[in-house]
């Protein structure tokens, strides 16, 4: 069986009052049946993590650097994360791979680089519009899952992939239960032709517009295995009603 994991991205939001917001989580979720993820900004994780001290939420970052250290200002080694408090890392997200050109290689090197420290990495992958309007879903999506996990370290406990349709993020348009099926099933029909027995522990999140009044029917769906939330998880109550869902 696999674990249920409702994770939250805070992207660029968020300052210290947002941490009233995990505040009140870590009350509802003091322990959990399923695990609870959140990753916000990098000027927050310290703090979040001993906000969430003690509670079944774990703190995660967005991104990390390849390289464990060195000449890269601005950047965040994979180290520097897990000695902030984060045990996870969201890695190869639709936004950075347009907005930073991060390529599938790129996220595989940062991959490896997070199973390194001992993070557990979420990894992204989704087509963009045209790409589903071309019928090209399943290739893109496939090529993105065999490009961005390394051969070495991957098994249920150290990855995560997470299905994020580049149209559905941040749009309220959420693909059909069975597009979403379709998809899931597919990666997971990839993971184990690539991994073996350790494809069918690694979780598999739906990202993409996920509200707490279309979580539980996304949830229900084959083959996800919980979610990866941007807007929603930015406030407990929205959040807390889509993890009572899982
Ligand atoms: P959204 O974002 O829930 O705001 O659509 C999801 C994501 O980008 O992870």
């Amino acid at each position: 069986m696999r674990r249920k994991l409702a994770a939250g991205n805070w992207k660029m939001n968020g300052t210290g009052k947002s941490l009233a917001e995990v505040v009140e989580i870590s009350k509802d979720y003091m322990t959990s049946n399923i695990d609870i993820l959140i990753c916000p900004p990098a000027t927050l994780i310290e703090r979040m993590a001993r906000t969430a001290v003690d509670s079944a939420v774990a703190v995660g970052g967005q991104d990390c650097h390849a390289k464990p250290s060195g000449a890269h200002t601005g950047d965040i080694s994979a180290e520097m994360l897990t000695d902030a408090g984060a045990t996870h890392v969201i890695l190869g997200h639709s936004e950075r791979r347009a907005d930073h050109g991060e390529t599938d290689a790129d996220v595989r090197a940062k991959t490896q680089a997070a199973l390194a420290a001992g993070l557990v990495a979420v990894v992204c992958v989704g087509e963009t519009e045209a790409q589903r309007d071309a019928g090209d879903t399943l290739a893109v999506v496939g090529a993105q899952l065999a490009g961005s996990l390394p051969d070495a370290g991957v098994t249920g406990g150290t990855v995560v992939v997470a299905y994020e349709p580049v149209w559905a993020i941040g749009t309220g348009r959420v693909p059909t239960l069975d597009q979403i099926a379709e998809v899931h099933d597919f990666l997971r029909t990839e993971l184990v032709k690539r991994f073996g027995d350790a494809g069918e522990r690694i979780r598999l999140l739906y990202g993409g517009s996920v509200k707490p009044d279309n979580a539980a029917e996304i949830f229900a769906t084959s083959n996800v295995d919980g979610a990866l939330v941007g807007g929603a998880s930015l406030k407990a109550t929205d959040f807390s009603a889509i993890i009572a869902a899982l």
